[in-house]
């Protein structure tokens, strides 16, 4: 098979004919499909049912200490619900605070408080000229919304396939003490589905930042989330890492259930050290009297352990493991051995991280989107939405049908071939 590269302007060009009428047949179809955003779909749901019967008016809504679920109180969240995301997140019950229903609204939250009250103790950020994030590329486009909301300077950092190049975190991070964050999907990441190495992690916990008040905001939000059995990625525990470095405070993790029971209506959680806690609980105490102890309940009366969740996420697996390998072998058959695309395919996670020829992701996505195929929009995976080399695309198979996402796939490789001939003629 000849790459694209080595083909004529007179081959390009009678390609291009090709191509164009096959965008046109599928202009035709009416397509309306979505694989912009990491949903999971209505089946995947649907396993998560037997949660709305666990608790019914004829059973007691007492936690295992005895406290009356339906009222006021537990601001850390109830002891059982404290275990079971402690056992997601492989830490100790007493370091994990229960919040609501989101993590991303905890990880807005520890940085708006940052931002107005500093960190144990610290000068607040809005009271520093410039405050700096490292942002690990491409990454996940609500962090770097985030950080960009509050005026917070975002730095990129290239990823390789062991997480962040860390010469140059560790360059960065103790050189300049405006920069007080990392963002962090260290198991199977968004977009990419990489897994930190063993040595990563051990180099963000033997980090010594210049900034007294940086943290590592590490982002577990698939810590369970696999796709095969017998492959699993394995991620080392932070928290306990960073202790034994001497550097017990320097990381927030991040969990929750939304991609295992149901998003927006799961449980979120922070674990961290006893001192972060203890600031945490200061201005948490003030925000609420507690959080919903009702849903902490139905997910652990549902879920019981962890090997209860375990087993929940095989039956995600089930449904999610043929979508990604159903869009893998699109690429493959379509788009492998013509020099114009590449990708990583993940053992876990949410999506495909799909890298085109420089210069060509907007358009690809734009062309699929005129055919009736809505993607992540292109750069959205970078600080700013700009991906400096227009270059990745985050592909999403979780959401459509089965029979959806090869029709979505077959267009998306089609617009790829199509965007790559049209760069090669300019
Ligand atoms: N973190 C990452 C890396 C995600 O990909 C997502 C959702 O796609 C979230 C957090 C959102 O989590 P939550 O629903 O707990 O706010």
């Amino acid at each position: 098979m000849k790459t694209y590269q080595t083909m004529s302007k007179d081959e390009l060009t009678s390609l291009k004919t090709d191509l164009e009428a096959k965008y046109k047949e599928f202009q035709g179809m009416g397509l309306k499909l979505d694989m912009s955003r990491g949903k999971p779909s209505a089946k995947q749901l649907d396993i998560s049912m037997g949660m709305m019967d666990v608790l019914n008016s004829e059973v007691s809504l007492q936690c295992e200490e005895g406290i009356d679920c339906r009222n006021y109180g537990i601001l850390d969240g109830i002891k059982e619900a404290r275990e079971l995301l402690g056992a997601i997140s492989e830490v100790p019950a007493d370091n994990i605070i229960i919040y609501g229903n989101s993590s991303l609204n905890i990880m807005y939250d520890t940085i708006s408080r940052s931002m107005t009250h500093g960190v144990m103790g610290s000068t607040p950020w809005c009271k520093l000229d410039t405050i700096k994030f490292l942002c690990p590329v491409p990454g996940y486009d609500r962090h770097f919304a985030i950080t960009e909301h509050f005026g917070i300077e975002m730095i990129n950092v290239p990823m390789t396939n062991e997480g962040p190049d860390m010469d140059m975190v560790e360059q960065l991070v103790s050189s300049d003490d405006t920069i007080k964050g990392i963002w962090c999907v260290p198991k199977y990441s968004n977009p990419q589905g990489i897994t930190y190495s063993e040595e990563t992690v051990k180099r963000f916990a033997r980090l010594k930042p210049a900034a007294k008040d940086f943290r590592i905001y590490w982002d577990n939000a698939y810590s369970v989330h696999h796709l095969y059995e017998d492959q699993q990625d394995f991620c080392l525990e932070i928290l306990e890492e960073c202790e034994k470095a001497g550097n017990p405070d320097i990381v927030y993790k991040f969990t929750s259930t939304s991609k295992i029971s149901f998003p927006g209506s799961g449980v979120a959680a922070i674990a961290t050290s006893k001192n972060n806690l203890a600031d945490i609980r200061k201005q948490l105490t003030l925000q609420t009297i507690g959080h919903d102890k009702v849903n902490q309940l139905r997910h652990v009366r549902f879920f019981k352990d962890l090997d209860g969740i375990h087993e929940h996420m095989k039956k995600h697996a089930d449904i999610m493991r043929p979508k990604f390998e159903a869009v893998i072998d699109i690429l493959e058959k379509e788009l492998s051995g013509l020099g114009i695309a590449s990708w990583i395919k993940p053992r876990g996670g949410y999506f495909i991280s799909f890298e085109s020829m420089d210069g060509c992701a907007k358009d690809i996505v734009s062309k699929a989107k005129e055919a009736g195929v809505v993607m992540t929009g292109a750069g959205a995976t970078y600080p700013y939405g700009k991906d400096p080399k227009n270059s990745n695309i985050r592909i999403a198979p979780s959401f459509p049908t089965l029979d959806e996402l090869k029709q979505a796939a077959e267009l998306f490789a089609l617009c790829v071939k199509l965007v790559s001939v049209e760069k090669l003629l300019e």
